[in-house]
């Protein structure tokens, strides 16, 4: 059945809920289309293997080429990112912001205009700190750490509520903004990829699939088209329908290294939650934080020890993964014809490479000022260190591709700009540049890596453009 409608989202994360929500609020009529299933943010234990295949693009596992490659995760269902992703809440920081206006003449992201949209976000997702008393082990050490040698450390606010009476609930997507566009009367349809966009006579044509498997047909024609599809797929989907010129769109993400961490103290156990604290004495150019570490976890994290899994066995409570995220490198999404995936690459460069080894050395510097009695750094053939000096022998050791980088922190591949001669492109407020009526809404549009967790930022930015197209009166689609 092919639907006439005012607008189409495609894609339901954090930019396509919101861009849906707030149409459909003010009495657009909206039909949101989603790759992913549907599913309570309660169907599965979180970081579990189910999660990974119910919630995940590819289960979890995608890769960026590159010496070394960069393993990346992307959730795919409605609420996307959001329904798996760790509620780590920071506005953008101001310099970010300033370089985007400096650099690429994006309009009004002066901290007086965002400042309502990030509070409104907040707002959305109740953003705040944990309750007193609550803090996971693992993050009050990382704390700890930090403070021994005088480092900036701080407790991250997340998007939970925390109900006197049962466990903490995350703020997904699902909880927040897509019953809010289902109540204000938009349609969803989980379930469907939307593989080409045509314009024909002044209205958008949406052509897609409804499962894996069954033929492409016009799913809708609309006047406007939201692109939400998130940094790699946005891009794509895009170029598959030869409405971006080139084969190739770039690529920013947040290379992250890690290390398992071994205390003489528990600082683990049943249902801790993700670490909160983040070491920002480096930032931009590194901050530290700590990850998920259920037993799973951390075998996963040990693979390259022989003795990992017992390992974990006898000391799991006494363990806990961190990470070290810079902000180095450059990447691109590319279409290639006959494939029906895009292929991603990153090239950290020396640059990057030295940031990651540097990272891997002053967080172990951090976790063993914690207390920590063995630390395990993640890179291939790596085994356990004891002290600073044989982490720094390890780092000059290491070849560059024994690093395992891995990232779940995509943007940029479709950035704004207030530059007419960056066409084809999107405007400073995410219209495409010569195609009436279609826009993108996501983390494709920032314009470099954030430095900090961006699903706070793409929030407000979609806000911010959503304001605009609805006061601008959609003129650009009629
Ligand atoms: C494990 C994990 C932990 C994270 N932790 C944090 C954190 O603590 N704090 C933070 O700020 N950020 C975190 N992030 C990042 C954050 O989740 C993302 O930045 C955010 O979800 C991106 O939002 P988006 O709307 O751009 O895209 P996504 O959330 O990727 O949503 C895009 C949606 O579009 C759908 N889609 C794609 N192609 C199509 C198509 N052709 N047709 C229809 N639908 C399509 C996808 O299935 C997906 O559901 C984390 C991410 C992961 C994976």
């Amino acid at each position: 059945m092919t639907a006439a409608v005012e607008v189409v989202v495609v894609g339901s994360g954090p930019g396509g809920a919101t861009t849906a929500a707030l149409l459909a609020e003010a009495g657009r009529e909206v039909l949101l289309l989603e790759r992913g299933g549907h599913h309570a943010l309660d169907s599965c234990e979180p970081f579990s293997p189910l999660e990974m295949r119910q919630k995940y693009r590819h289960g979890g596992i995608s890769v960026a080429l590159g010496k070394p490659s960069v393993a990346y995760a992307e959730g795919s269902c409605v609420g996307g990112g959001s329904e798996v992703n760790s509620g780590l809440y920071h506005r953008a920081p101001s310099e970010v912001l300033e370089r985007w206006t400096r650099e690429h003449g994006v309009a009004d992201l002066r901290p007086e205009v965002l400042r309502p949209h990030f509070e409104a976000a907040e707002a959305d997702l109740g953003v705040g700190l944990m309750p007193p008393g609550t803090l996971p082990a693992a993050s009050l050490t990382l704390a700890r750490g930090a403070h021994a040698l005088g480092w900036h450390c701080q407790e991250v606010p997340r998007w939970y509520r925390y109900p006197a009476d049962g466990a903490p609930v995350k703020q997904s997507m699902t909880q927040t903004l897509v019953p809010r566009a289902l109540a204000a009367g938009a349609r969803l349809l989980p379930g469907v990829q939307v593989t080409r966009l045509q314009r024909r006579a002044g209205l958008w044509q949406v052509h897609g699939r409804t499962d894996g498997q069954a033929p492409v047909a016009l799913l809708a024609r609309a006047r406007h088209v939201f692109v939400c599809a998130g940094a790699v797929a946005t891009p794509h989907l895009l170029r598959r329908s030869g409405l971006l010129a080139g084969s190739a769109s770039p690529l920013h993400l947040h290379p992250t290294v890690k290390i398992v961490a071994r205390f003489a103290e528990p600082v683990n156990g049943p249902g801790m939650g993700v670490p909160v604290h983040q070491v920002k004495q480096f930032s931009p150019r590194l901050s530290f934080g700590g990850s998920v570490s259920t037993p799973a976890h951390l075998r996963l994290a040990l693979m390259d020890l022989p003795d990992g899994a017992p390992l974990v066995e006898r000391h799991w409570r006494h363990m806990a993964t961190y990470y070290a995220m810079a902000v180095a490198g450059r990447g691109s999404v590319r279409t290639l014809p006959l494939l029906r995936d895009p292929v991603v690459d990153y090239a950290l460069g020396d640059a990057g490479v030295e940031d990651l080894l540097d990272g891997l050395e002053l967080l172990g510097r951090c976790l063993f000022g914690a207390g920590a009695v063995a630390l395990y750094p993640c890179v291939q053939g790596g085994g356990a260190v004891h002290s600073l000096s044989e982490l720094r022998r390890l780092r000059f050791d290491l070849r560059k591709e024994h690093l395992r980088v891995m990232t779940i922190h995509l943007m940029g591949s479709c950035a704004m700009s207030g530059r007419a001669e960056d066409a084809p492109g999107t405007d400073s407020f995410g219209s495409v540049r010569g195609q009436p009526g279609l826009h993108i809404n996501d983390a494709s549009l920032m314009c470099t890596a954030l430095g900090v967790n961006p699903q706070g930022t793409l929030m407000a930015l979609a806000r911010r453009n959503v304001a605009h197209f609805l006061q601008q009166g959609s003129v650009s689609g009629d």
